[in-house]
């Protein structure tokens, strides 16, 4: 379904996401080789990916109107994400292409046991500057939630979610990767949403278990966060606010490839808070976007459409 016949059916909401874009090429062997070594690998995979781009792409599959902020070079890796967004509808026209500059990328290797090694350069994702921000002021200042993770620089992230506030609008802190810096930002952002490995670096407490997932949630309201989800892979999540302590059970489903589970939760949170669902409900739907996308086999292309997901909460 067309995210213009989805709009007919639900109230239409207007998404910024403040992000990176990469280009991701995973490539699959049977082991990984050893210094100096090549090494004959099964198959590699060219993919659209980036933490933006990828909870932009959630946030419009599930119906969302969505603009990106962002930059790339002017590679063959910046036509083909630029692609890769129109066709899902999400506006470029705020994503700078860098003269004589790469494309983010990230190289994969996966061993048949699933282990991985990933590099990533962020190329043009690294110069994306507050100028850019600023210069989308009207786009933020129209939107009904801004997002942002952390492949970006900090003042940019600090600036995406300055405006929002100046302007009213619900803003969606992904601190992903973490970094220490994400802490100063806490009473700026509406949500924040670490998964469990982030949690422990942010709070300096060993997530492992429901105890230490509530304690690390308690520090970081106690640093300023308003409203914290912490995602638990296949453990589901727990959301914690002054308001509410709850434990979301994850929806059981055959998992095939976790990747990217977090991005999906993130752009499908922001969209259900966005129209106004209320907190709880909106991270089960979060929940059932994220468990519908491990059961594809890749993490681009993986999130679910507006239709599969209300079909799946039957
Ligand atoms: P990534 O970095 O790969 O994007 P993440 O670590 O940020 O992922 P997770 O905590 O792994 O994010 O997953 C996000 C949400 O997705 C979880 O809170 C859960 O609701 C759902 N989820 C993840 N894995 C599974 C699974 N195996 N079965 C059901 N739901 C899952």
């Amino acid at each position: 379904m067309k995210n213009s016949q989805i709009n007919s059916l639900v109230p239409p909401v207007k998404v910024v996401v403040v992000g990176s874009v990469n280009c991701d090429l995973t490539t699959y062997l049977t082991d990984f080789p050893l210094k100096n070594q090549t090494v004959m690998a099964k198959k590699s995979i060219l993919s659209i990916g980036g933490k933006g781009v990828n909870q932009a792409i959630a946030a419009a599959k599930d119906g969302a109107n969505v603009s990106f902020i962002g930059c790339v070079g002017d590679d063959l890796f910046a036509s083909n994400a630029l692609n890769y967004l129109h066709s899902h509808q999400i506006n470029t026209d705020n994503i700078r292409a860098i003269k004589n500059e790469s494309t983010g990328t990230a190289s994969i290797l996966v061993t048949d046991q699933r282990e991985n090694i990933i590099a990533v350069a962020p190329g043009a994702n690294w110069l994306l500057t507050v100028e850019d921000v600023y210069n989308s002021e009207a786009l933020i200042r129209e939107a009904d939630v801004v997002i942002v993770q952390l492949e970006i620089p900090a003042e940019v992230v600090k600036v995406a979610l300055e405006l929002s506030r100046k302007h009213h609008v619900l803003s969606v802190l992904n601190p992903a990767p973490a970094a220490d810096y994400a802490k100063s930002l806490y009473s700026l952002a509406d949500i924040v949403t670490p998964n469990e490995t982030e949690a422990a670096e942010l709070t300096g407490i060993e997530v492992k278990d429901n105890d230490s997932v509530i304690e690390a949630a308690n520090i970081m309201l106690s640093e300023g966060v308003k409203q914290v989800v912490i995602t638990l892979g296949e453990r589901g999540s727990y959301v914690a606010s002054n308001e509410i302590q709850q434990f979301i059970p994850p929806f059981l489903v055959e998992a095939l490839d976790p990747t990217g589970a977090g991005d999906v939760f993130n752009g499908v949170l922001a969209v259900a808070r966005a129209r106004k669902q209320p907190f709880i409900d909106a991270v089960v739907r979060a929940s059932a976007a994220a468990a519908l996308s491990v059961i594809k086999p890749l993490a681009q292309d993986a999130a679910p459409d507006h239709q599969q997901i209300n079909q799946f909460l039957q």
